[in-house]
């Protein structure tokens, strides 16, 4: 367990570490940032920033020197700028973004685990591409295996016709059948080094142009009867990677039960609303299990949770909504350059109320 007053180091400078870092700071942690000089919003919730690239290895070195605990808020931090950092300072074990990196290992990996996944193949060419189409169909997704997230590095292929138009884009890539799913939701644990796993209740998630922009409790009844299944998968996920702190897995809730989409080693903005909703927030509770403090409860306080994205140009009239009547809460992550689809804060709505 580390002592009050240690520090933790977060790899990324977004709004995942900035929520991250604050509840770090209200446990008494020191917290220093590491991330590609951006606009890295983490840094103003840290007592030390260092805006370095991936490849700076001396800086690496200098910033994890200076940290009893590193963890990362983004999932596309190299593995050879984790190499630079003590095996025994990281928390979760880097296994865990290797897999999480590639959509094909990822995919592979939580199959073996029993989850079923959408029709897919690997396209490393045309020919392949034209293949996949062959055999998986259309409506389909082609999807670049690494460094795609909020639906960049994505292109929909509606028809056969479509497809014969879209080129192979140089990069790997796979191509996705496209799941005719009732909602999305995401299941999120926390597991601390002990082994013991705590969920949070699952939303339904609604996502715009491949981007989540709302969740909601209660999520219904097809994702209530589907999410025993899910986290049976989530925890042997967790389990198979031997994984401290929070871990997410995203499905779609289909006719036919629930489809695996992806998994994310890290806190995630479908698990926002856990600040004002839940028992403790997965920010705290990540920061707890990378400490080996004991975890909080995860329960529900609320009978109806809503949170909702600011996007691009929204966040200009955002304080606005402080007017609104329920006590909504806001939360802007304080970026510079409002660009359309940019995530720019969200806002919390909880209540008992029936309706
Ligand atoms: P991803 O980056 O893979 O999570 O995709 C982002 C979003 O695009 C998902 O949350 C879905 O809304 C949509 N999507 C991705 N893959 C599929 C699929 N195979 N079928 C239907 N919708 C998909």
């Amino acid at each position: 367990m580390l002592e009050p007053g240690s520090t933790i180091g977060i790899l990324g400078g977004g709004q995942l570490g900035r929520m991250m870092a604050m509840a770090a700071l209200q446990l008494g942690f020191r917290v220093i940032g590491y991330a590609p000089p951006g606009d890295n919003v983490a840094s103003s919730a840290c007592d030390d920033f260092f805006a370095n690239g991936w490849g700076e290895t001396n800086a690496l070195a200098a910033f994890a020197s200076k940290c009893d605990r590193v963890t990362w808020e983004f999932e596309n931090v190299p593995l050879s700028a984790l190499e630079a950092i003590p095996e025994n300072l990281l928390a979760p074990h880097p296994r865990a973004l290797g897999i999480a990196q590639d959509r094909l290992k990822e995919k592979r990996f939580v199959e073996d685990l029993g989850a079923t996944c959408a029709p897919y193949g690997r396209v490393d060419s045309d020919e392949d591409f034209a293949r996949a189409v062959e055999r998986i169909g259309t409506p389909g997704i082609l999807k670049t295996v690494r460094d795609g997230y909020d639906g960049k590095g994505q292109w929909r292929i509606a028809s056969a016709q479509e497809a014969q138009g879209v080129r192979f884009p140089g990069r790997p890539c796979i191509y996705e059948g496209m799941v005719e799913f009732e909602t999305e939701f995401s299941v999120i644990l926390v597991r601390d080094a002990g082994g013991e796993v705590r969920f949070w209740d699952s939303t339904a998630n609604t996502h715009e142009g491949g981007m989540l922009v709302h969740s909601v409790l209660p999520a219904g009844s097809l994702v209530e009867a589907q999410v025993d299944e899910a986290r049976a998968i989530a925890r042997a996920t967790a389990e198979a990677l031997n994984y401290v702190g929070v871990l997410t897995l995203e499905f779609f809730a289909t006719r036919s039960g629930p489809v695996f989409n992806e998994m994310a080693p890290r806190v995630h903005n479908s698990g926002h609303w856990t600040i004002e909703g839940a028992a403790t927030s997965q920010f705290e509770n990540h920061v707890r299990a990378i400490t080996g403090l004991p975890l909080g409860g995860a329960g529900t306080r609320f009978a109806r949770i809503d949170m909702r994205n600011i996007v691009g140009e929204e966040a200009g009239s955002a304080y606005r909504i402080l007017a609104e009547e329920g006590e909504p809460h806001l939360h802007l992550y304080g970026k510079k350059e409002a660009r359309a689809g940019r995530k720019m804060g969200h806002v919390t709505r909880v209540s008992n109320d029936a309706s």
